[in-house]
């Protein structure tokens, strides 16, 4: 114990996250090691750590760092995409003209470089913990590994899995089950910190053969792990399974028994009241991601509902965005636009991101993750906020949606390691990763 390292952050507001919502004017939180070991008011906090090094937080907001549960790292080389792409009228050719054909096109160094700028810019906006989907169905084998490499070198906790498909052949499918088998075999599970975990990774049930989701399940139960699939995102999608199957595509997935308590059913917008059920039965994770949903114009996730019949909801950006902040504001504005009516969803965009993804995060890292409390792992933000109202426990909700942005985050903590100190990151030369993301994705955008 006596040679970790010991930090206080304090000084200003602490916001625990969690389903307590505590905030702490003047609080401190102390870290030993990987851990939280106290938070509180920080005259106490320092008083109990005399010794430990301190982070000046006065006038800031310190928070837990936040969870983006279903993003794709690889999509950090399409912003600002050059390239002949065809219009698109509906979802499944929006995949077909750019995210099938982008996924195709990148290379082993792409992966990296994508992972590396995507990685800066989550941590640049706050974000200590991502549930990752990765495809790269050119250069499948090794590519999990380049990626995890990648985020440790960052400082990023994650969660990955390479996305299998029939789409690109009964070849490219058997390399994907076997990517996802080496990488929770080799440690993705059982990394011992914490800071990389794995699950098994589906496009969608429009791109799977039924054998194809019996050897995913297969896998995910050898290794203990769940499945992270996209689900019901399209109408398409339903039709297909019905075509296939005659039931709908959580009914389809369950019967092969991809559901479970530590798989990730993303999107989940076209389902009914019997699939919202067995989502719930199953203790499914499902994961909204308004931002992706609204630009690929696919319909909007019942997520008031889903919450209140008691089903796990977190949040993430299907890689829309590095920025949680705004994730949150999209997912308070997008329920009340859809039913017209100015009081649905209330507070439901900090509620999905700050008491359900630690949720959704700690069972999939067999850790307590997203809050600040006493033994949860350390990953803590520190906001440059000085807001020109009050901020207390019972109106947080009001200047997350109202307020904070990604640009304010000043200082990032994974694990116990110092990522980022008043905007500076530690880690990894950011220019030099930005450098080479932006010849990557000029060489990729080209072999598209
Ligand atoms: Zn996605």
């Amino acid at each position: 114990m006596g040679g970790e390292r010991e930090i206080v952050v304090g000084g200003g507001a602490v916001a625990t996250g969690g389903a307590s919502g505590r905030v702490v004017p003047d609080g401190g939180v102390a870290i030993r090691g990987s851990r939280v070991v106290a938070v509180g008011e920080l005259g106490e906090v320092l008083d109990r750590h005399p010794d430990a090094e301190v982070i000046d937080a006065t006038g800031r907001l310190v928070m837990p760092g936040l969870v983006n549960a279903h993003t794709h790292l690889y999509s950090a080389l399409a912003r600002g995409l050059i390239a002949e792409i065809e219009p698109s009228s509906n979802f499944t050719e929006i995949l077909e003209h750019l995210w099938w054909r982008l996924d195709r096109a990148l290379t082993l160094d792409g992966v990296r470089a994508s992972a590396l700028a995507g990685a800066v810019d989550l941590i640049r906006n706050g974000t200590t913990t991502i549930v990752d989907h990765h495809a790269s169905q050119a250069t499948v084998e090794g590519s999990l590994h380049t990626l995890a490499d990648a985020l440790a070198d960052v400082g990023l906790r994650a969660n990955l899995c390479f996305e299998v498909t029939d789409r690109d052949g009964p070849s490219v499918r058997d390399d994907g089950l076997a990517e996802n088998e080496r990488f929770a075999a080799d440690g993705g599970g059982s990394s011992g910190d914490a800071m990389l975990t794995a699950s098994v990774g589906l496009h969608a049930s429009f791109t799977l053969e039924d054998g194809t989701l019996e050897r995913a399940a297969a896998v995910a139960d050898r290794f203990g792990v769940g499945c992270h699939v996209h689900v019901a995102e399209d109408r398409a999608d339903v039709e297909d399974s019905v075509r296939r199957s005659g039931t709908r595509v959580v009914e389809r997935l369950h019967s092969f028994g991809i559901l479970g308590p530590r798989t990730i059913a993303a999107h989940c917008i076209h389902v009914d009241e019997r699939e919202r059920a067995l989502l719930k039965e199953t203790d499914t994770i499902v994961v909204h991601n308004p931002q992706s949903n609204m630009n690929n114009a696919v319909g909007c996730a019942a997520v008031p509902t889903l919450l209140d019949e008691g089903a796990l909801v977190g949040l993430g950006t299907d890689g829309f965005t590095a920025s949680m902040f705004d994730e949150m504001k999209a997912a308070n504005l997008i329920h009340r636009h859809e039913a017209g009516d100015p009081r649905v969803g209330h507070g439901v965009g900090p509620r999905l991101c700050l008491e359900c993804n630690p949720v959704v995060a700690s069972r999939l890292f067999g850790e307590t993750v997203g809050v600040l409390e006493p033994g949860a792992l350390a990953d803590l933000i520190v906001l440059d906020y000085d807001p020109p109202t009050p901020l207390e426990a019972g109106n947080l909700t009001g200047h997350v949606i109202f307020g904070l942005t990604g640009w304010m985050v000043e200082t990032v903590i994974v694990n116990g390691r110092v990522i980022m100190l008043d905007r500076e990151i530690l880690t990894v030369d950011d220019e030099e990763v930005m450098a080479e993301a932006r010849a990557c994705a000029r060489d990729l955008w080209k072999a598209m």
